[in-house]
């Protein structure tokens, strides 16, 4: 089917990573279903994507919410009537040592990075099982593949991605929906500041500022590639880092 038709929900799509992938899909004639917590952050994404000639709606959306998650998802199929691909991009990092962590940190991280993605995957599925098309895009990190010290509960976050993408497939691949895990390094986005420890944040600055990080574009180009696949190809894994990142 030509992208022309082709509806994605995206999760986390009011900044960085999300926004872009938004747009990116927005200008390859995607209609968008644009979710997270802030209205007018969306509504400004959904503007631009319509300034642009593309179709987007705002869809205020906490996905640690089952009721919104629901609702999010029902409103997506009475505006386009279909899922197509759903991108799970919506995340929080809080780096930091385990000893002595602010619990509630923790589980903000699990329950928006691995149980949002989870729960909103359970809520879009029977769409696309019906269907029997589809495409799953799950945003983990090079943190969901190696673990580095300071990085643990974010580790454990990403690795469960990982391992929860991995069984999806599985699982789906015969109902012709596909899965794919996009894994980036640094990204220059407002994930960093919103780091919860000071130290931590702090560290990370100083981290990311030895090299020259991927934009939100890098990453939507590779989400794009990944849906753009023939029919008979399922990509599963993309890694991209910035081309000095070494861990
Ligand atoms: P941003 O902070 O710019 O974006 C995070 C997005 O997640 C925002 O749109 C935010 O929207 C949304 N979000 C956070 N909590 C919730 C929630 N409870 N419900 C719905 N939406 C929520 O960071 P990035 O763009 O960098 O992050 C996007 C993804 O990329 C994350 O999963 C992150 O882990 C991953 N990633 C980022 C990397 C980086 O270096 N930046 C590297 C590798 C992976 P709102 O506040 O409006 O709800």
């Amino acid at each position: 089917m030509p992208s022309a038709h082709r509806v994605a929900l995206v999760t986390g799509a009011s900044s960085g990573i999300g926004a872009a992938i938004a747009r990116d899909l927005g200008a390859r004639g995607y209609h968008l279903a644009l979710a997270a917590r802030r209205k007018d952050a969306l509504e400004a994404v959904a503007s631009t994507i319509r300034t642009a000639g593309g179709g987007a709606v705002p869809l205020v959306c906490d996905v640690t919410k089952p009721d919104q998650i629901a609702t999010c998802v029902a409103r997506t199929m009475q505006e386009f009537g279909r899922i197509d691909a759903l991108i799970n991009n919506a995340g929080v990092m809080h780096n930091g040592p385990i000893s002595g962590a602010d619990v509630a940190q923790w589980r903000a991280m699990i329950d928006v990075n691995l149980m949002g993605l989870m729960l909103v995957t359970h809520a879009v599925l029977p769409h696309m099982q019906a269907a029997r098309s589809g495409h799953i895009v799950n945003l983990s990190s090079v943190a969901g593949r190696i673990i580095t010290v300071g990085n643990g509960v974010y580790n454990v976050s990403k690795w469960g991605v990982n391992v929860f993408s991995e069984a999806l497939r599985k699982e789906v691949y015969v109902d012709n929906v596909k899965v794919t895990v996009v894994c980036p390094g640094v990204v220059d986005t407002d994930l960093l500041d919103k780091i919860g420890d000071p130290a931590a944040r702090a560290n990370f600055k100083a981290f990311v500022a030895t090299l020259d990080p991927l934009t939100p574009e890098d990453v939507a180009r590779a989400v794009a590639y990944a849906l753009e696949q023939p029919a008979h190809v399922s990509l599963n894994e993309i890694v991209l880092r910035p081309a000095q990142q070494e861990r």
